[in-house]
C-alpha cells in the first residue's frame, strides 16, 4: 500500500516537472543556430582547437602551454566522468582548475555530467546530465554554458530538439585529431593534411591523453600559425560575442536573500528527487539569463534578472547586471551560488502547485 502510495508521488512529481520541462523555453540568444549540428566556423582563416572530457590532472599542463602561446581555446567539459570524481568536490581540485580556464578566456562548454550517450537515455536522463553540470559550473564559475557538446557526437532529432528547448548550441567538428588512437604521427598528419584544404577548422581533441597536453596541442598551435590561421574559441570562430557563450544566475540585489533561500530549497528538492527515483527530474535552473562577459576578470557578473520565467525568449528582457562577486567567493558560498530567483519562481508558479495538488 506505502508502495503503491510512494510510486503514485513518484509519478505525480514525474508529470508535474514534465510540465515544466515542456512549457520552459529559454531565451535563444545571437546569430548562430539552436537545434543543429554546427560543424564548421563561419569565419574563414580560423581554427579553434577544442578539448572534451575534462578537466583531467593534465589539464593544468595544457592551459600552462596556451598562456604561454597566448591561445584561447574551447573546453567541452564533464562533470564526472572516467573515475575522476565530481567537479563540485572541492578536495579534488578540479573546481580550481576550471575557475581558471574561465579567467584565462577560454570558453568553456558542456560535454554533460557523466558523459552517457544522449541518443540511449531518456529525455529525463538527458536533463539530469544537463542540469547537474549547470548547477555545479553555477557553483564554480557562477555561470554555464550555451554551447554544448555531446558524447561521441551523438545526438539525434529529439536530442537536438531538447538542446534547442535549453538554449545549447550542438557543436560538432570538421577536424577530428583521432587523438585517443594514441597515434601521434596520424594525428599529427591528418591535422595538417586537413589545414591544406580547409580555410577554417573546428578540431576535435582530448585533454585527458598525455600525448595531446604534452606534445600534440603544441604542434598545432604552431603548425595552425605557420599556416596562417588564427587560433581562437569556437564561439569567436562563430562570430558570436563573448556574452552569448554563457547563462547566469540572477536576481536583484533586492532579492537577492530569497533567492539564496529558495536556491538552497531547490537544492534540497533536487536531491530528494534524485534519491527518490531515478526517472524524476531536477526542478532547477530550468530558466535563466544570459551571461554577462564583457571582461574576462576572475569577477564573474552575477545579479541579472529577467521578468518572466517561462516561455521567454526576448532577450531585451534580460537586464544588467546588477552586482559581481569574485569566483573565490563563488567558492565559498554554501552552494547557493547560482540558481536564480525566476527558477525559484517557475519552481514555486508550476511545480509546487502540482505536487502539493498529488501529494
Ligand atoms: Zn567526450
Amino acid at each position: 500500500m506505502k508502495r503503491k502510495r510512494q510510486s503514485s508521488k513518484l509519478l505525480a512529481l514525474t508529470s508535474a516537472l514534465l510540465v515544466t520541462l515542456v512549457v520552459a523555453q529559454r531565451a535563444q540568444y545571437g546569430a548562430v543556430p539552436y537545434g543543429v549540428e554546427i560543424r564548421s566556423c563561419t569565419r574563414p582563416n580560423m581554427v579553434a582547437l577544442t578539448f572534451d572530457d575534462g578537466p583531467s590532472h593534465l589539464t593544468p599542463d595544457l592551459l600552462d602551454l596556451l598562456d604561454k602561446r597566448g591561445v584561447r581555446a574551447t573546453f567541452f567539459l564533464n562533470g564526472n566522468n572516467m573515475g575522476k570524481g565530481p567537479i563540485t568536490d572541492k578536495s579534488l581540485g578540479h573546481g580550481s582548475v576550471i575557475r581558471r580556464m574561465y579567467q584565462s578566456g577560454h570558453q568553456i562548454g558542456s560535454h554533460t555530467w557523466s558523459h552517457k550517450d544522449f541518443n540511449e537515455i531518456s529525455d529525463e536522463q538527458r536533463w539530469d546530465e544537463l542540469v547537474e553540470l549547470e548547477v555545479a559550473l553555477l557553483d564554480i564559475i557562477r555561470v554555464y554554458p550555451t554551447y554544448f557538446r555531446a558524447p561521441w557526437g551523438r545526438c539525434n532529432e529529439g536530442c537536438q530538439a531538447m538542446l534547442s528547448e535549453f538554449g545549447y548550441h550542438l557543436i560538432q567538428w570538421d577536424l577530428d585529431t583521432n587523438d585517443w588512437k594514441q597515434d601521434e604521427q596520424a594525428s599529427r598528419d591528418t591535422f595538417s593534411q586537413t589545414l591544406n584544404s580547409q580555410n577554417s577548422a573546428i578540431v576535435l581533441a582530448h585533454d585527458i591523453h598525455e600525448m595531446t597536453v604534452n606534445s600534440l596541442a603544441a604542434y598545432m598551435i604552431s603548425t595552425a600559425r605557420a599556416k596562417g590561421f588564427s587560433l581562437v574559441t569556437v564561439g569567436e570562430c562563430l562570430g558570436d560575442p563573448r556574452r552569448n557563450w554563457y547563462r547566469t544566475a540572477g536576481s536583484s540585489s533586492k532579492t537577492k536573500t530569497n533567492t539564496k533561500t529558495n536556491t538552497n530549497t531547490l537544492r534540497k528538492q533536487w536531491q530528494k528527487l534524485q534519491e527518490g527515483s531515478s526517472s524524476t527530474t531536477p526542478a532547477s535552473s530550468n530558466t535563466a539569463t544570459r551571461g554577462s562577459m564583457n571582461d574576462l576578470s576572475a569577477t564573474p557578473s552575477v545579479g541579472l534578472s529577467v521578468s518572466t520565467v517561462a516561455g521567454d525568449s526576448d532577450a531585451s528582457k534580460v537586464t544588467q547586471p546588477s552586482s559581481a562577486e569574485s569566483a573565490e567567493e563563488a567558492d565559498n558560498d554554501s552552494g547557493a551560488a547560482g540558481l536564480m530567483a525566476d527558477s525559484a519562481l517557475a519552481f514555486a508558479a508550476v511545480v509546487v502547485p502540482v505536487v502539493l495538488m498529488h501529494c
